[in-house]
């Protein structure tokens, strides 16, 4: 890595740019409230901010401050989250909000190392919150803004091994602007990233940094940052039965940590065997239709799931397990279902003369794991030995 042309400084290039180019729109930025910002910050991580901004808003219309958030069920954030994709952000906010109001008198509190303490705020999301509520001097380091880092100073190797986020963090800490430019800064380089030094076909004659970019003038911009060495994922199956009863279809309440944490899911198994004795439970003479396999990539292994259709003719009277609800297919797009088992639903199970809502599905982007609140990767927990 070596030093850049000197020049007006990094950061006041990146604040004029702001201020003539940046997103000044957008709804979280009609104030400085900091449960919107935290909101927001938390939505953006993984996603972008087209996805992100009807949940924004949907949110802030049902929970319009964090005691609202707080104290609704977890189930009704999981219903307004659902399609956003990693849940375990859905669960951390709810957690979070939770904190807030009881440790916090539902003030957020604005200083990033007691941040970082709550439930899914990161180094980089405590930052974004502080700097934006209260001009803090704290770099932020999200995916896009390691990018523009790397390029313009040349830092070899991918941002995800450790040595190499320490570089980009120090490098980060030492651009910083005065107070008050800090929450113009800290926009601008989450837009930058965003719209002009994105990850395929970066716009370099529009960029402000252009003079002094290393990669620009290298002619290393496509080879910077180094992508991440990928080694295969691991693949899983899961026998999935959509059982439907008049117009209704049966749900089991996922575990509350792991894939899908506290959503509804189709039950799943381990084998088709296992399937089909739970269909017998349901229906004493089950006819079981085999529907096409379905792919879904999470970050860290692939499922194909292999769903088998049972229309069942007279259910039981009562469910044995506790988790399992007859959903009716009428409420799907506001229940907290998983994207892919909401896609399956509604081109297999719609009921005649229901149309469609406008319920975003997330595309298939590989769902990640994260962190759960404790800061303990949660682990794909068994309910029974035939679940998954
Ligand atoms: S000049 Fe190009 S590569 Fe360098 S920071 Fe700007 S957009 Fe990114």
């Amino acid at each position: 890595m070596s030093a850049p042309r000197a020049g007006r400084t990094f950061a006041a290039r990146i604040v004029a740019w702001q201020a003539a180019h940046g997103r000044k729109d957008l709804p979280w930025q009609v104030n400085r409230d900091p449960y919107r910002i935290w909101l927001s910050e938390v939505m953006l991580q993984q996603t972008q901010v087209a996805t992100v901004v009807p949940y924004f808003t949907r949110f802030c219309e049902r929970f319009p401050n964090v005691e609202a958030l707080a104290a609704a069920p977890l189930t009704d954030v999981l219903s307004l989250w659902a399609g956003l994709g990693y849940y375990a952000r859905a669960r951390n906010l709810h957690a979070c909000a939770k904190q807030v109001v009881e440790r916090f008198g539902s003030r957020f509190p604005l200083n990033t190392s007691v941040l970082t303490g709550l439930p899914g705020i990161g180094r980089s999301t405590a930052a974004a919150i502080a700097a934006f509520c209260a001009n803090a001097r704290v770099p932020i380091l999200d995916g896009n803004v390691k990018r523009v880092l790397a390029r313009h100073f040349s830092v070899e190797g991918n941002p995800s091994q450790a040595r190499v986020e320490r570089l980009l963090w120090d490098k980060a800490a030492s651009l910083l602007p005065p107070k008050s430019d800090m929450a113009a800064y800290t926009q601008g380089l989450m837009d930058l990233g965003a719209t002009v030094c994105t990850r395929r076909a970066p716009k370099c004659g529009a960029c402000p940094l252009r003079r002094s970019c290393i990669a620009k003038e290298t002619g290393r911009v496509e080879q910077l940052p180094a992508a991440r060495v990928r080694r295969s994922l691991p693949s899983r199956r899961a026998w999935a039965l959509l059982a439907l009863h008049e117009n209704r279809v049966l749900l089991q309440q996922r575990a509350p940590a792991g894939v899908w944490g506290g959503l509804y899911a189709l039950p799943q198994f381990t084998s088709a065997a296992a399937l089909r004795r739970a269909a017998s439970a349901i229906d004493c003479r089950p006819r079981l239709q085999a529907l096409p396999p379905r792919l879904h990539a999470f970050t860290h292994f692939s499922l194909t799931l292999l769903p088998m259709r049972l229309d069942v003719r007279a259910p039981p009277q009562a469910l044995h397990e506790s988790d399992l609800v007859w959903l009716p297919l009428e409420h799907i797009d506001t229940a907290p279902l998983p994207a892919p088992v909401l896609s399956l639903l509604r081109e297999t199970a719609r009921p005649a003369g229901t149309a469609a809502t406008d319920r975003p599905v997330a595309a298939s982007r590989p769902e990640r794991r994260q962190p759960s609140s404790s800061g303990s990767t949660p682990s794909a927990t068994r309910k029974r030995d035939t679940m998954l």
